[in-house]
């Protein structure tokens, strides 16, 4: 499962930093999978993991679920969960994944290129 955000958040910030995955964002930012990975321009097939996204949420922070392993590969807990001062870092019901999964997920983020 990746940590999803809830509208209890207060947009603090606290959290952003703490990710190893640079999967947490502001509000109404856009964010790119290469942001704090090893994921570059891949010519070859055509990917770009360079071109920004539009931000899934405008009014708080959001945690992209493409780079959320939960922290798995680099902490024992999901640091934003840790840290935020008012809980609103949750599990993400709709987005099961195995352990194996997040550590497949952690290798492709930062071991892929
Ligand atoms: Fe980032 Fe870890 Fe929070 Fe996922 S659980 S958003 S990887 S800090
Ligand atoms: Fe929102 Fe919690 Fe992150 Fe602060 S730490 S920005 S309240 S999710």
């Amino acid at each position: 499962m990746s940590i999803k955000i809830t509208e209890e958040c207060i947009n603090c910030g606290a959290c952003e930093s703490e990710c190893p995955n640079h999967a947490i964002y502001e509000g109404g930012k856009k964010w790119r999978m290469s942001d704090g990975t090893s994921l570059k321009k891949k010519k070859s097939e055509k990917i770009d993991f360079t071109i920004p996204q539009n931000p899934k949420k405008k009014d708080i922070y959001f945690i992209v679920s493409e780079k959320c392993t939960e922290c798995v590969g680099f902490y024992e807990e999901p640091q934003c969960v840790i840290i935020c001062p008012v809980s609103c870092c949750v599990l993400d019901e709709k987005s099961l994944e195995s352990k194996e999964d997040l550590l497949k997920k952690k290798n492709f983020l930062h071991d892929s290129f």
